[in-house]
């Protein structure tokens, strides 16, 4: 099941998207009665996906990150990877949703993308065993966790560099029976003057931390609530953006995540 939050003629819907999504004019966007957690109720409303605007899917509650959980992204960092997973958290107000603007702050000389595979929390959980991480997923979705990465390096801790509104990037759905193991993770960037790079290229097989292991990592530490989303790390490549790039992450079996960078 494909769940998307759109924005309608006649306001903002939960939605399950039925059909082909690479067709905007034959899929559907089934509106979803209240919200998606647990066994969806539909409402009978439909619209096509070409006559709606896609949100980021979820309003999460919070955004967990884990740092540095792909080898050779920890080493381009010039650390050891994590005996255990590195987490940090981005304030839910960094979030936008596909095609909004990535907002380029004054302060900062070097925005980077990080391209990220985002696990969504389907229902409140604690102490939850990796062998039962399965049981409190709700689906996957794409994130770029956004950095300021001069700013990381110059305040010893990761709030300000990747916290900024418009940070986090989510979308364009969540894709509910995907299996995340052995997908493809990438970014693209492409410039102003037409010209592309393909800057990340991974894959989820390279996690040094199982999807099974941040969770019960995390949920030792804090409650997970329904929406919550938890970013997975980034894979080598990692590098600037400017403004008038657009950059774009494509995770296999769910889409593509695009953005454009603008001045702040
Ligand atoms: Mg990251």
């Amino acid at each position: 099941m494909r769940l998307a939050r759109i924005a309608h003629p006649q306001g903002f819907a939960f939605v399950e998207i039925r059909g082909d999504v690479d067709d905007p004019g034959s899929a559907v966007c089934a509106e979803i009665d209240q919200h998606p957690f647990g066994e969806p109720t539909f409402t009978g409303r439909e619209w096509p996906l070409g006559e709606v605007r896609l949100l980021a899917p979820i309003l999460p509650p919070k955004v967990v990150c884990i740092g540095k959980n792909y080898a050779e992204h920890a080493a381009e960092m010039g650390t050891e990877a994590p005996e255990q997973p590195l987490i940090f958290l981005k304030p839910s107000t960094a979030v936008v949703g596909p095609g909004n603007d990535i907002v380029y702050p004054p302060s900062s000389d070097r925005v980077d993308h990080e391209a990220e595979l985002a696990v969504v929390i389907g229902r409140p959980c604690k102490d939850v065993p990796a062998s039962r991480a399965k049981d409190v997923i709700l689906g996957y979705t794409i994130a770029n966790d956004v950095t300021a990465r001069d700013q990381q390096a110059a305040d010893g801790q990761w709030s300000r560099a990747k916290g900024y509104d418009s940070f986090c990037p989510l979308g364009p759905w969540i894709v509910t029976d995907l299996d995340p193991a052995g997908i493809d993770v990438r970014a693209t960037l492409h410039h102003a003057d037409g010209t592309s790079e393909l800057r990340q290229d991974g894959s989820t097989s390279q996690f040094i931390h199982t999807i099974g292991e941040i969770i019960a990592y995390i949920s030792k530490v804090m409650t997970l609530l329904p929406g919550d989303v938890i970013l997975t790390g980034t894979p080598a490549g990692i590098g600037p953006m400017v403004p008038g790039d657009e950059i774009e992450v494509e995770i296999e079996g769910i889409g593509s995540l695009r953005n454009p960078v603008v001045a702040g």
